[in-house]
């Protein structure tokens, strides 16, 4: 089961096209990152999927709801933060907690506890005398400590120091591994939930390029130097070969559908008596490569 599928899901403001014909799918159970550069519309795509916008065209649901229809019962089991989140500043970390503990029936108490402590967050001081880490941390606090089905994270990391990121990331790696929660979290670097994730949803420019687990993603990506075997007559790029460069004998390019020995075998016949040097890329190498290449529209695969 999907607990979020959009259908051709898309948002303008005037003449921007924020969101287009989004067709996201995040499986049950699954940390997805939802990644894309500044302004590629993560935000909005996250606001539509909360009902804090509406669709211009498309639709999207969540829980197996219709976005338009989400209503208390299932914001029970969502937990949503984000950065520009309002936060009752006045009240102090344990009257926060206090005051969000009865809208959930779910609350735990235990779990409450332990991220308070692994947090290290002081319950007697106010919201607005938290650094905006601790902040974040308070509102990660609150969402998680009814266990939510879905984690809804908006850029999380964003301005917090590497220190308070890596509380951050711990808190959610440990309580991901207590129960069945499914994660959407938002950001323009890969590096913030590379540990996190096992599902990556690339946008760009309003258009979902790929989403696909990420052990699939870096089995298809990479990197590969041919040296020789050319005599100029075929010297193209093939389909799903991004960066192609040739520079005498040298040839490189990132294959996006690497298939392992029929790949290998392909390439052979395509340069004939040639050596290669085939890498496996990470995920940051991947993430920069699609990024790079976004202006030419070059397809990064399956989306
Ligand atoms: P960032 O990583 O910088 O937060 P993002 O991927 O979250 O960016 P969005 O905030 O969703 O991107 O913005 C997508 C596009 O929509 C951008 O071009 C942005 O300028 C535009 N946009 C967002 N909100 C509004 C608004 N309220 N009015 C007009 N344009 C908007």
């Amino acid at each position: 089961m999907n607990v979020i599928q959009t259908h051709d899901l898309t948002r303008r403001y005037g003449a921007t096209e924020a969101v287009h014909a989004l067709n996201l799918a995040v499986p049950a159970g699954s940390v997805c990152a939802l990644l894309g550069p500044n302004g590629a519309g993560k935000t909005t795509t996250l606001k539509l999927l909360m009902n804090l916008l509406r669709p211009t065209a498309g639709r999207a649901e969540v829980l197996g709801v219709d976005t338009a229809k989400l209503g208390e019962r299932e914001f029970a089991q969502i937990g949503y933060v984000s950065e520009n989140q309002q936060l009752p500043l006045w009240m102090t970390v344990q009257q926060f907690l206090d005051y969000c503990r009865p809208f959930y029936a779910t609350w735990d108490r235990a779990l409450e506890q332990q991220l308070l402590a692994q947090f290290q967050l002081p319950v007697d001081r106010r919201l607005q005398q938290l650094s905006r880490g601790m902040l974040m941390k308070a509102a990660l606090l609150a969402s998680l400590a009814y266990r939510p089905r879905l984690l809804v994270l908006d850029e999380p990391f964003s301005g917090l120091d590497p220190l308070v990121r890596e509380e951050f990331v711990h808190g959610l790696l440990e309580v991901s591994t207590q129960g069945d929660w499914t994660v959407l979290v938002s950001s323009h670097d890969i590096d913030d939930v590379e540990r996190l994730v096992d599902r990556i949803a690339f946008i760009d420019a309003g258009r979902l390029r790929l989403n696909e687990p990420t052990e699939a993603l870096q089995g298809r990506f990479r990197r590969v130097e041919v040296t020789g075997g050319s005599d100029g007559t075929d010297a193209r790029a093939a389909a799903g070969e991004l960066e192609w460069a040739r520079s005498g004998q040298l040839t490189r390019f990132v294959a996006t559908a690497y298939a392992g020995e029929a790949s290998e075998r392909d390439w052979r016949t395509r340069f004939p008596g040639a050596t290669f040097n085939i890498q496996p890329m990470s995920l940051r190498e991947v993430f920069v490569t699609l990024a790079r290449t976004r202006a030419t529209g070059a397809p990064g695969g399956a989306a």
